[in-house]
């Protein structure tokens, strides 16, 4: 009969090969807690009556070694994203191009000049990093980049709006997703809501009639749903020319913030930063990991006298971008400035793909496993910009026993892969798949179907 006497003690572990091996992996603090806990565990079950023998020292070693992997295991970790939603929220939206990730890295592995000026020796300000380019780029007369596109709303409607009413359309009282709804932020900002309109028309006169009582005028951009049937709603030029000449301040919360025109990739049309300021929006924010194809950030353009009000209030200090933001988000729209973003940032890269390129890649794969089917089907765009719209692709089609089941043990894989199912098929997209990860994704496939 075995007593609780003979389970080793914390110190007999210790003396092990094994445990001096954990030791030196992962350091001793951790190492002893984990030994500890894993000793009170197999203690408690045994006076539960759980257990009625006890483990030996190498069997007890081995949980210990299982419990630190759980411990050590990061939680954020890379995935192979085979389900062809391009700027996929969940998962990370925007992957970097080359030149973002070596600009971030070079500023990560050392100091910087993020806030000092090597011609005066002397304090300098992060503002002026990303801000040249975004001059040159929309030809805005000053610009700052926050966090993210959330805190930019939050902070522009802080700094210009505070007790002040806001007009804004009832069609765009959106919820972006993650809680952030547009009318709950203006609130937060201490904004005066002004709603007018309709959930489907608002008209010119319902901007004119709210003006006369004063307050901005906000426009939300619908990044996430279309509103379609019975609508109408007054083209920008049409409201921001009423709002200047009602004496007020037109802001625009584009959401994506395209750069270039998204109906080139054969999807409809997302309104440009550059549009948006030609059109004499007087403050402009979108976000810099959606369509942009850069870091997450929140990117405000626009008149200098609002942007200096922007910058200096003290929530900017609050939703500040770090240094590898600001470097990120500078050698991405540098892609922009040189006219190389389509052959550069992997999302614009993904959207040129051709159905025949993508062809190519599934009838590939397909020979590789020996098995499935290259169907036609629809690649998304994602990340709240565009909703419905979708590219034509080719997907590897399997035909499994249980499909649920062949997408869980997917995401077993190392690295996890993501996949979709439909109609009883799991389905591949080698659209968002870059071809430096087949390896490794042909790797996850060939375990799956051969478990
Ligand atoms: C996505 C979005 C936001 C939030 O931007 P984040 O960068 O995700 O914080 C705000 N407004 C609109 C219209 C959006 O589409």
């Amino acid at each position: 009969m075995m007593t609780l006497r003979d389970l080793p003690s914390v110190d007999e572990l210790l003396q092990t090969q094994s445990a001096a091996e954990l030791i030196a992996q992962h350091g001793r603090p951790l190492t002893l807690s984990a030994i500890r806990q894993t000793l009170a565990g197999i203690r408690s079950r045994f006076l539960a009556g759980e257990i009625t023998s006890l483990p030996l020292h190498g069997l007890i070693l081995s949980q210990v070694d299982s419990l630190l992997d759980a411990w050590l295991k990061p939680t954020l970790r890379p995935v192979i994203n085979a389900s062809g939603v391009i700027l996929h929220t969940n998962l990370g939206r925007a992957p970097l191009s080359d030149a973002t990730i070596r600009a971030m890295d070079m500023v990560a592995r050392g100091y910087s000049t993020l806030e000092y000026d090597l011609e005066k020796g002397a304090r300098g300000s992060r503002l002026i990093h990303a801000e040249s380019v975004l001059q040159k780029l929309t030809g805005a007369e000053s610009a700052v980049v926050v966090n993210n596109n959330a805190s930019a709303v939050l902070l522009v409607l802080s700094a210009l709006a505070n007790r002040k009413r806001v007009i804004i359309s009832r069609s765009q009282m959106v919820e972006i997703g993650g809680g952030f709804r547009v009318p709950d932020v203006m609130k937060q900002s201490g904004a005066k809501l002004a709603e007018i309109g309709t959930t489907n028309k608002v008209h010119l006169q319902d901007y004119e009639e709210a003006l006369q009582e004063g307050g901005l005028v906000m426009r939300a951009h619908r990044s996430n749903f279309k509103i379609v049937g019975f609508t109408a709603e007054p083209e920008l030029k049409e409201i921001v020319d009423l709002t200047h000449k009602a004496g007020s301040i037109f802001i625009d919360d584009l959401g994506s913030g395209a750069m270039y025109d998204t109906a080139k990739y054969g999807l409809v049309h997302e309104p440009t930063v550059q549009e948006s300021l030609a059109a004499g929006a007087d403050v402009v924010c979108f976000s810099g990991d959606k369509l942009l194809g850069g870091p997450q950030a929140g990117i405000i353009v626009g008149k200098k006298e609002l942007l200096d009000k922007i910058k200096k209030h003290p929530l900017a200090r609050a939703v500040r971008a770090d240094k590898t933001c600001l470097a990120g988000v500078t050698a991405t729209l540098l892609h922009y400035l040189k006219d190389e973003a389509e052959r550069e940032i992997p999302i614009l890269k993904m959207m040129s793909l051709t159905p025949k390129q993508i062809w190519g890649r599934a009838e590939a794969w397909r020979q590789e496993l020996g098995q499935g089917q290259v169907i036609e089907g629809e690649s998304t765009v994602g990340g709240g910009s565009l909703p419905d719209e979708s590219f034509p692709t080719f997907l590897l089609s399997l035909t499994v026993e249980s499909p649920e089941k062949f997408l869980k043990k997917l995401r077993t894989q190392n690295p996890p892969v993501i996949a979709r199912t439909a109609n009883d098929k799991v389905l591949l997209d080698p659209r968002t798949v870059p071809p430096e990860q087949e390896g490794a994704l042909l790797v996850g496939l060939k375990n799956t179907l051969n478990s």
